[in-house]
């Protein structure tokens, strides 16, 4: 069954007239559906046109979904776009551990931007760190 919830709504608002929007030119506007109205009718009448309201919402809500659309709360949209753009969002820092091909054990990491293709360090303090890594393996400090 399509989304029963947005076919309920489209039904009361069949009986109730459906909201245009309005555009640059025109204020919204409430159009009313004369054959949706029960509004003095025999409660049996009134019945079939309520019956038919909630058919025709069905079918207007089948419709979309069988075209290929999703009817989703506007605030699931917004948690499942904020998710994929996190998840696409592009890696702005890696980090890079260098160990010795010699003896396999960890030197240093840093810090990368993948992004930068002139990526720089800070020359005087990353030269002093690595004048305090012992040059034979295992580089452990004494
Ligand atoms: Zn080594």
């Amino acid at each position: 069954m399509s989304n029963t919830a947005v076919a309920q709504m489209l039904a009361v608002k069949l009986a109730e007239g459906l909201v245009h929007p309005g555009d640059d030119n025109t204020p919204a506007t409430v159009l009313q559906l004369p054959g949706f109205r029960t509004v003095g009718m025999p409660p049996q009448l009134a019945e079939q046109v309520t019956d038919y309201a909630k058919l025709i919402s069905e079918a207007i809500v089948a419709t979309i979904e069988d075209d290929g659309s999703a009817i989703v709360p506007a605030s699931e949209l917004a948690q499942i776009r904020k998710a994929v753009a996190e998840m696409t969002e592009p890696v702005t820092v890696r980090v890079i551990r260098v160990n010795c091909t010699v003896c396999g054990n960890f030197l240093f990491s840093m810090n990368t931007d993948p992004t930068n293709p002139n990526p720089g360090v800070n020359g005087p303090y990353f030269l002093g760190q690595l004048q305090a890594i012992p040059a034979e393996c295992p580089h452990t400090p004494s």
